[in-house]
């Protein structure tokens, strides 16, 4: 089967093509490296079955047919959109229109090729939710106007196009994800934390770290994604793992896996930023049986050597 993955360099894209390519699938990854990386995706180059368009989902709806190959398409998982804070509030039209040209782009395509799309949504739909854990039929509590904005309120009208659109789709609702591949750059909680750790330098936690996550290793999310993908639902599904902590202890626990020297020290809270952080996912058990199987040690231990290996890279 033939499947074009958009943001194919980034944390999750890379990954996604990985478990694609293993199943025996040909794989079209399209990014324009905005945020993702080419050595995320350079292992790929020269396999079976794997395929490179650089192209910003905004431009085209054309299909990025590589010369030579004559497959229609069949599937599109659209993930090309910056996904961490620090990224997608740089350019915030930008973040914006990715998510309504970009989406309308890949809809179009979808509709012309007669293939199944699946919408990478997020958590942030939810905003700073009122109830947790959280549920598909939740509505969320966003604020339409602050930072964040660009972001949460992009994936919220992606999400209507998609259900508004005569394409086949699927909207995943993804929760924090987090793993080898992820931009150092990026403020992310996991990957600044880690890298703190690993320099003996003060970890920074925004307020007073009582804030809660529920971090899903990337494996896991990108098979969530692919059984998604592969069944009859529409959506809205929750993707991540429930297993919530607070910020402050997952600093903790860092600081232990690292046996760093490093001490936590506090900044003025992020705006908007969400209190709890939870999924429902009895949607994803009940009907892709489908759940997270790594845990969060194990993901830790992985990402803290990736990070560690890239460090050193440096
Ligand atoms: P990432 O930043 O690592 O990857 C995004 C990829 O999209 C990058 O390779 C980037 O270069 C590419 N991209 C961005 N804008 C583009 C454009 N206009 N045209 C072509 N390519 C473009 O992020 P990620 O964590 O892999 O996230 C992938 C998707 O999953 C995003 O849509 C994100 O919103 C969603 N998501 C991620 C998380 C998470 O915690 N990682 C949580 C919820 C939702």
């Amino acid at each position: 089967m033939t499947i074009l993955v958009t943001g194919a360099a980034g944390l999750l894209g890379s990954e996604l093509t990985r478990q694609l390519l293993d199943r025996g699938e040909i794989v079209i990854g399209l990014d324009n490296y905005y945020t993702g990386s080419k050595s995320n995706i350079d292992q790929f180059f020269g396999r079976n079955g794997f395929y490179f368009v650089q192209r910003d989902v905004r431009d085209s709806t054309e299909y990025p047919r590589p010369m030579g190959l004559l497959n229609p398409l069949k599937q599109i998982y659209n993930l090309a959109c910056p996904a961490s804070p620090v990224h997608y509030q740089t350019d915030p039209w930008c973040t914006l229109m990715t998510n309504i040209d970009g989406v309308r782009n890949m809809l179009s395509l979808s509709l012309q090729s007669g293939s199944r799309m699946l919408q990478a949504s997020t958590s942030e739909v939810y905003g700073d939710p009122l109830i947790t854990p959280q549920k598909e039929e939740y509505w969320g509590n966003v604020n339409a106007l602050g930072p964040r904005a660009c972001y949460d309120e992009g994936k919220r009208v992606a999400e209507t196009m998609c259900t508004i659109s005569t394409a086949n789709t699927c909207i995943a609702r993804i929760f924090n994800t987090y793993g080898p591949g992820m931009a150092l750059n990026d403020g992310r909680a996991i990957s600044n934390f880690i890298i703190q750790a690993l320099q003996n330098k003060p970890i920074t936690m925004h307020g007073d770290g009582k804030q809660t996550r529920s971090f899903c290793y990337v494996e896991d999310t990108a098979s969530g994604l692919i059984e998604l993908m592969n069944s009859d639902l529409q959506g809205p599904v929750n993707i991540g793992n429930p297993d919530e902590i607070q910020l402050i202890d997952l600093a903790e626990q860092i600081i232990d896996l690292t046996n760093s020297t490093s001490e936590i020290v506090h900044q003025d809270s992020a705006v908007d930023d969400p209190q709890r952080r939870c999924p429902d996912i009895s949607q994803a058990i009940g009907q892709l049986a489908w759940s997270p199987t790594v845990d969060r040690q194990t993901g830790l231990e992985r990402t803290i050597e990736y990070i560690r290996e890239k460090l050193c890279e440096q």
